[in-house]
């Protein structure tokens, strides 16, 4: 077994000499056998929540209504779920009730497609309903039985299909690219942190291309916030597009497709968080900064660190002749006679006492915002009296 595997061995084992069925299951045995990197360990078991919560001593019960709790293992986190059926879906979101069962048969039948349909037991021994294995060689995603019935049961699946084959690289079975077709339009309905979360891992794969193929192909776009009041904004995303790890600069690639649409509108369209929206409004602001005046100082200096490989991946993106490399960052980073505001030698007490006369306003902070950038720009030194001098000379002009 592999090493994430081996990690979760504990809990499986305990789970089953306490007599249930236990498998791990979902996208560990497909990344496992893909010979990919493996995410969260999936855990299906024959065992009710309850009797879980009786078995381990740290329980976290994220959704135990549907069956699913959280059990933690030396500082990991394993979804375990019961073997269950989903009812119907009236809300797009949750089943309205779940039925739990006893064998995994019925439970790998819920779920969306056969690569995520695979179960895989402690030994090694893979269980495969549904051909599963067969699509993983072929590099196919293929709806769990009638695709046109399980997408209308859940119309995310659409974009989940999308966002698969963005990770994976795989193609979309033609019976299920033809059942997409015909649900489609019943994305309508679905909660925006659904697509959300779905697209974020879209822009992220590596086959980020292909995945907005189908996007265009599929005419997704008319369902998903924004691009359904603007179709064309679509065809606007560079067709050499790499991953995006981060929505946050998913975020500035949508604004940078039409500018007259302001930032706010994709945050909030998009259901994003205030941490994303204020990366967001830093990168624009950097990339507009670097379209007037190139690479300065002042850019380097007011761009996070954190967000220097969004800035740059960004770049490639929309302005790819500009070739910005992490190297150059580092080096003008470097340079700069100052890393914030409060590392000036003046300060706003400094120069109230410069003018005694004046009455405190919004004057002091102008002044400061233009020491800061001619600091920065190595146009005035970082010295006391230097500074003191220029403001002598320049003096701020209140009326
Ligand atoms: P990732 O590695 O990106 O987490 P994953 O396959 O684990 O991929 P999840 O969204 O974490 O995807 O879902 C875990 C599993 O639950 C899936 O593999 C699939 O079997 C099932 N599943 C998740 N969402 C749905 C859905 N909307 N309909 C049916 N089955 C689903
Ligand atoms: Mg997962």
């Amino acid at each position: 077994l592999a090493e994430p595997f081996q990690k979760a061995k504990p809990v499986v084992e305990k789970i089953k000499a306490h007599g249930y069925n236990v498998y791990f299951v979902g996208g560990c045995v497909r990344d496992f056998l893909l010979h990919r990197p493996i995410g969260d360990i999936d855990i299906a078991t024959s065992a009710k929540p309850i009797e879980l919560q009786n078995l381990f001593s740290s329980v976290i019960p994220v959704g135990i209504e549907h069956g699913t709790v959280i059990i933690r293992h030396q500082n990991e986190s394993y979804e375990v779920t019961t073997f269950r059926v989903d009812g119907t879906y009236t809300d797009q979101r949750h089943p309205d009730d779940v039925t739990y069962v006893d064998s995994i048969d019925k439970d790998l039948e819920r779920r969306d497609f056969t690569i995520n349909a695979l179960a895989m037991d402690l030994k090694g021994n893979i269980i495969d309903l549904f051909a599963g294995r067969s699509d993983l060689d072929n590099h196919v995603i293929r709806t769990v039985g009638n695709g046109e019935e399980r997408f209308r049961e859940d119309p995310l699946r659409i974009i989940r299909a999308l966002r698969f084959s963005s990770q994976l690289g795989f193609t979309i079975h033609p019976d299920t690219i033809e059942h997409i077709r015909k649900v489609r339009h019943e994305m309508k309905g679905l909660a925006v942190e659904r697509i959300t979360r779905e697209f974020t891992k879209l822009f992220a794969g590596d086959y980020v291309q292909h995945g907005l193929t189908y996007v265009n192909d599929l005419e997704i776009y008319k369902y998903l916030p924004v691009f359904e009041q603007h179709h064309s904004l679509i065809y606007r995303i560079p067709k050499n597009i790499k991953p995006l790890p981060f929505f946050h600069e998913v975020l500035v690639l949508f604004h940078f497709l039409d500018r007259t649409i302001p930032l706010l509108t994709w945050v909030k369209a998009w259901k994003c968080s205030n941490k994303q929206k204020n990366a967001a409004m830093n990168l624009t602001k950097q990339l507009e900064e670097l379209q007037a005046n190139d690479l300065t100082p002042w850019l380097v200096y007011q761009l996070p660190r954190a967000l220097y490989n969004s800035f740059i991946r960004l770049t490639n993106c929309l302005y790819s002749k500009k070739n910005i490399t992490m190297e150059q960052l580092l080096q003008i980073e470097q340079t700069l006679p100052i890393t914030s505001r409060s590392d000036i030698k003046l300060s706003g007490q400094d120069i109230i006492d410069l003018f005694p006369a004046f009455k405190q306003g919004p004057w002091i902070q102008q002044l400061l915002n233009k020491l800061e950038r001619k600091v920065v720009a190595g146009q005035l030194p970082n010295d006391y009296y230097k500074l003191k001098e220029w403001i002598k000379w320049n003096p701020p002009a209140i009326n």
